[in-house]
């Protein structure tokens, strides 16, 4: 229920929204940089403040060269049809973000497929990758690249880690297969795991890092890896219509992301564990503690009684927002725009919803 005010903007009631961390407002600084940033067309490669995300970006990840796209599904397509082309395939978790949430873009844009691989909490295990990996053979579809999301998110928000990453990059190199990291939120792992953005990065090829998700830019994704791999990409970005020209004011807010609220993501992770030890404890309500390693909350709530939809319709009722996540799943998503007391209310709200179900 968001209601017209009077200039004509939406606004929304007093709500806890946490749907996700891609509903976070830009900063009031983020909108100034935003007003005043130094532009030039950047399809042209002269927006000094594209530039300057772009270094800034490879330079915090250990990449030689970056590129702004429009989105976080824009940057894993782009480097996706970049390493893969048409007949080749991608192996890739069974619940990645590319095979659920692109629109199929990989088997519409590169034209390749996936090779699903259930995982352990999102991580791929690596001799089922070792074993996914083609022999040549007329029959076969090359493999083409291993896709690693980190944190992954329908596995819970749980961080890939290094020691899992490593044992990929060698089978990786063993047959001469690249690796692409969806760091949709790396930065939430990287703070969350205390190892560096960039060690993590190291042991793949390419990264894609949201902007605008935890990190409260409005818009935006940067894919960073060798220079080369880049100016390809850069064509793929075209292709797609991902050139943009005065893109420095989407450019701005993004450099303000990565400088300035990369640690304070640590906030959003104790209120997801506030959130998590709390649902915990509501009966009919299940939450594996052992997942909740950084901003994302799954709830198991089939013990309500309730379908996940009517769930999160009567939270909904109670002035808080969450997302059905599949059969008896809820997600929630802690970010900027959501405080402990926002959490606190979230949590007694969910407790009530919780009770309401098994009582009927
Ligand atoms: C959000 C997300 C993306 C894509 O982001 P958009 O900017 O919404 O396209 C990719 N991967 C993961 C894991 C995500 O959570």
């Amino acid at each position: 229920m968001s209601i017209l005010v009077g200039n004509g903007a939406l606004r929304l009631p007093d709500w806890v929204d946490l749907r996700s961390d891609t509903v976070t407002k830009p900063t009031d600084e983020m909108r100034r940089a935003m007003a005043e940033a130094e532009v030039g067309d950047d399809v042209y490669g002269e927006d000094p403040t594209v530039r300057r995300l772009e270094e800034l970006a490879a330079e915090m990840l250990g990449k030689e060269a970056g590129l702004l796209v429009t989105s976080g599904t824009q940057g894993n397509q782009v480097a996706i049809a970049t390493h893969a082309g048409r007949g080749e395939e991608v192996i890739a978790e069974a619940n990645s973000h590319i095979f659920h949430y692109e629109a199929a873009a990989v088997a519409a844009i590169a034209g390749a497929q996936i090779r699903q691989i259930p995982g352990v909490r999102g991580a791929l295990p690596p001799e089922a990758v070792a074993q996914a990996i083609r022999e040549p053979d007329i029959h076969h579809p090359r493999t083409a690249l291993i896709e690693v999301e980190n944190t992954h998110n329908r596995a819970g928000g749980t961080v890939i880690p290094l020691d899992n990453l490593r044992a990929l990059r060698e089978i990786a190199d063993r047959h001469g297969v690249p690796i692409h990291i969806d760091g949709a939120r790396l930065f939430n792992a990287a703070v969350a795991s205390g190892v560096p953005a960039r060690r993590f990065a190291e042991l793949a090829d390419t990264v894609q890092v949201c902007l605008s998700k935890g990190l409260c830019a409005p818009v935006g994704s940067v894919l960073v890896g060798p220079r080369d791999f880049i100016e390809a990409a850069r064509q793929w970005r075209k292709r797609l219509g991902g050139g943009m020209r005065q893109a420095g004011v989407i450019a701005a807010p993004g450099i303000l992301a990565l400088t300035q609220m990369v640690d304070r993501l640590a906030e959003d992770h104790a209120n997801a564990r506030v959130l998590a030890e709390g649902l915990a404890e509501v009966p009919g309500m299940r939450v594996d503690l052992e997942t909740v390693q950084t901003n994302i909350v799954l709830a198991e709530i089939s013990g309500t009684g309730l379908a996940a939809d009517a769930f999160v319709a009567a939270l909904r009722q109670e002035g808080v927002l969450a997302s059905a996540f599949g059969e008896g799943l809820v997600r929630f998503v802690t970010h900027r725009d959501v405080d402990r007391a926002g959490v606190l209310r979230a949590l007694d709200a969910a407790a009530r919803v919780a009770k309401g179900g098994v009582r009927a």
